[in-house]
């Protein structure tokens, strides 16, 4: 069976992983890390899979955080237990008193029509989905679905479960805190943190943002997570977590495996076609110069054959916004990004430049040496020495070397989205 799960958590605490650890756990299912053969499992405990920690469209505004949902595979023989202990702990550990806390349970059993699911999934990690599309696919497939409050929770908690990641996946080691170290400063020796950065990377990655040195790897937050290890594969995350020197004792850790850092939500769209939350990557020609707004966002116009749109590079993503600026009108770039609830800008995680458009600048012409001065806008040019005026044709247009180059550019590390690829990683 198939358990999937979401929306436990609140901005006052609680994390969906956490639940799902505790429940393997009690199940006696997975082990810490990838074991190399029988022998290296921890006693009483079965490896089967690792859960999964799947990222859905993070535009979608009910979210917390990054808009994570779980999915976990329960051998037979243990499904009833399973079942009980799904209700148990999210009757006992989720946030249900808090407004925006809606809970989400699936249950699927038959996979013949996993299909589906995928779809289901698909549409869930790019665009918005409604409670009503989620129901009729459980009644189509035979899913159990399980929504507390106002029981939006099963949207992510069944969608989860059509993430089959047979294609680009990545790992992420979640270490939890102890309780009564929730909210306090995190302790980590941020050394130990440079040096697995230095020997891991680009197999484990995220943990430092390569411009300001800030730890990535310690999300802030009243939640039980202390830090999360991104990387490649189990046995990777699993050396890095070795390499790191905790300050603090930890709970518990789990290793996930996970859609993150694979761009699974963005999908190719024309600028008509967008609705309001997508993930949307969109070609087309740069049809309005940038220009930097208060706040240091830099916004741009973008053309193709259906309409155009305005993007944006906001104040948070530093330095992408350098090569946004670079851009001249009648660029060919592709650029990826959200919808917010207006369909009127793209918000910027990724800018590819295709082709350069020449840059041109007017020159006045000479005359008795000098160059000579505008007659006006449009007026051509008079000599000041000798008064002869000549039109504005005779303007000499200089080509100006660009500064922009062609090749993709990401916004850094700490403005990324879980789901955005990271330039390094080839997928
Ligand atoms: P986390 O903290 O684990 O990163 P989150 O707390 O940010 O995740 P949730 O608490 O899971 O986010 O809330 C997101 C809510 O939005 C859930 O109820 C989920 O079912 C719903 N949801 C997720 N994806 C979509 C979507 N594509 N369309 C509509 N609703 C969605």
């Amino acid at each position: 069976m198939f358990v999937g799960l979401d929306d436990t958590d609140s901005l006052s605490g609680g994390c969906t992983t956490y639940l799902a650890s505790l429940m393997m756990d009690k199940l006696g299912l997975f082990g810490d890390s990838e074991p190399e053969d029988d022998a290296s499992l921890p006693k009483n405990r079965k490896f089967v899979n690792y859960p999964h920690l799947i990222r859905l469209n993070p535009n979608i505004p009910y979210k917390t955080r990054g808009n994570g949902a779980i999915a976990f595979w329960v051998p037979d023989g243990m499904v009833d237990k399973a079942r009980e202990l799904v209700f148990k702990f999210v009757a006992g550990q989720a946030r249900l008193d808090e407004e925006n806390t809606n809970p989400g349970i699936a249950f699927v059993r038959d996979y013949s029509k996993l299909m589906l699911l995928e779809n289901l999934y698909k549409k869930a990690v790019s665009e918005h989905v409604t409670l009503r599309e989620v129901e009729k696919i459980a009644y189509e497939i035979g899913a159990e679905i399980y929504g507390f409050n106002n029981g939006r929770g099963v949207i992510g908690a069944l969608s989860s479960i059509g993430a089959t990641l047979c294609d680009d996946h990545t790992f992420e080691l979640l270490a939890y805190r102890l309780k009564k170290n929730y909210g306090l400063e995190k302790k980590i020796d941020i050394d130990s943190v440079r040096n697995m950065n230095k020997r891991m990377f680009p197999k484990v990655f995220d943990s430092i943002d390569p411009q300001t040195g800030q730890l990535l790897l310690t999300p802030k937050g009243y939640d039980p997570v202390f830090c999360g290890i991104r990387g490649e594969s189990a046995q990777e995350v699993n050396r890095a977590w070795n390499m790191i020197k905790i300050q603090e004792e930890i709970e518990r850790i789990q290793i996930f495996v996970s859609n993150q850092a694979t761009d699974a939500h963005l999908r190719e769209k024309k600028i008509k076609q967008i609705k309001p939350y997508d993930c949307v990557t969109v070609k087309g020609v740069v049809s309005k110069k940038p220009t930097t707004i208060q706040g240091g966002h830099v916004l741009f116009g973008l053309q193709d054959d259906s309409s155009s749109i305005e993007c944006a590079a906001y104040e948070p993503t530093g330095e992408f916004r350098d090569e946004v600026k670079k851009l001249i009108v009648g660029d060919v770039i592709r650029v990826s990004g959200g919808i917010g609830k207006h369909t009127t800008t793209i918000n910027l995680e990724k800018l590819e430049i295709l082709q350069l458009a020449e840059n041109t600048k007017k020159i006045s012409p000479l005359c008795c040496d000098k160059s000579m001065s505008s007659a006006g806008r449009n007026k051509g040019y008079k000599c000041k020495k000798c008064g002869r005026r000549l039109g504005p044709e005779v303007a000499i247009i200089r080509k100006t070397k660009r500064k922009a180059k062609l090749g993709l550019y990401v916004v850094p590390p700490r403005a990324r989205r879980h789901l955005t690829k990271p330039p390094h990683r080839p997928g």
